[in-house]
C-alpha cells in the first residue's frame, strides 16, 4: 500500500510548529510547506495580489480563505509533494480546510498545545532570518549572536511578532483554527503533544506517536 505522510501541524503561535516541522520533515524526507512563505513569496514579487496580501498580514489579519486555499492547493500539486508533505500555518479556518479537502486530505494532524501566556513569552524571544530559519534568544540561540547558523544572514524580529499582532493571532487561533481539528477526527490520526517541554522532548514525544501509526512505523524503523 502506498500511503504517504500528509500532515497538518496545528497549534497556537509560538508552540513550535516551525521548529518541529523542520525536524519532522527531515526525518520523513518530505517537503515542509509553510503558508507564510507562499504569501511572502507573492509579496516579494510585488504583484497586485502581493500588495493586497501585504496590507492584510501586516495588520495581523488573515488573507481570504479562497485565496490561501488556492495558493496551497497549487503548491501541494507540485511534483515534490507526490510522496507526502507537511503543511505548517494552514488551514487556519474550517472554510480553508473544506476548500483544500476537495483536492487533498491529510492523514496525520500534529496538534501542539499550550497556554496563551506561554505563547506570548516565547514569541518575545523569537528571531528569524530572511530565509525563514528560526531561533530563540534563550532556548535556541544561534552560534554567533545575531546571525543565522545556516546562511549567515542577520536575525530579525518576525514582521508580525509585535504584541498587538500576537494577541490578534492567538484570538483568531482559538476562535477559528482550533475547531478545524474536529473535522479530521474520523479520517486522520490526531497526535496531541504538550508544547511546553524543550524542543528535543517535544520532538521525541512526537516521533514516539508517529511510530505508533502502523503504515508509518515500518518506514521509520527502516532508517
Ligand atoms: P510557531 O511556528 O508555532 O509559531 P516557532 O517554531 O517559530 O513556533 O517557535 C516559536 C519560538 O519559540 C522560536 O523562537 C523557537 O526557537 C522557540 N521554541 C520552539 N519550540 C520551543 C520549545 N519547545 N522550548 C523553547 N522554545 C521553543
Amino acid at each position: 500500500m502506498s500511503e504517504y505522510p500528509k500532515i497538518f501541524i496545528l497549534g497556537p503561535q509560538g508552540a513550535g510548529k516551525g521548529t518541529q516541522a523542520a525536524k519532522i520533515t527531515k526525518l520523513l524526507k518530505i517537503p515542509h510547506v509553510v503558508m507564510s512563505d507562499l504569501l511572502l513569496g507573492e509579496v516579494k514579487k510585488n504583484t497586485t495580489l502581493g500588495k493586497k496580501i501585504n496590507s492584510i498580514i501586516t495588520k495581523g489579519r488573515l488573507v481570504p480563505d479562497a485565496m490561501s486555499s488556492a495558493m496551497m492547493i497549487n503548491r501541494i500539486s507540485q511534483p515534490d509533494c507526490r510522496r507526502g508533505w507537511l503543511i505548517d500555518g494552514f488551514p487556519r479556518a474550517k472554510l480553508q480546510a473544506s476548500y483544500f479537502n476537495k483536492k487533498f486530505l491529510p492523514n496525520i494532524i500534529i496538534h501542539l498545545h499550550f497556554s496563551d501566556t506561554i505563547a506570548i513569552q516565547r514569541l518575545s524571544g523569537r528571531r528569524v532570518c530572511d530565509r525563514g530559519h528560526v531561533y530563540h534568544l534563550k532556548y535556541q540561540p544561534p552560534r554567533r549572536s545575531g546571525y543565522c547558523d545556516v546562511d549567515g544572514l542577520p536575525l530579525k524580529i518576525r514582521y508580525d511578532d509585535t504584541p498587538a499582532a500576537i494577541r490578534t493571532r492567538l484570538n483568531i487561533f482559538h476562535r477559528r483554527t482550533e475547531p478545524v481539528i474536529e473535522l479530521y477526527r474520523k479520517q486522520a490520526t490526531i497526535i496531541k503533544v504538550d508544547a511546553r517541554p524543550s524542543i528535543d522532548r517535544v520532538y521525541r514525544a512526537t516521533v514516539r506517536e508517529l511510530k505508533k501509526i502502523p503504515w508509518l512505523s515500518s518506514r521509520l524503523s527502516k532508517k
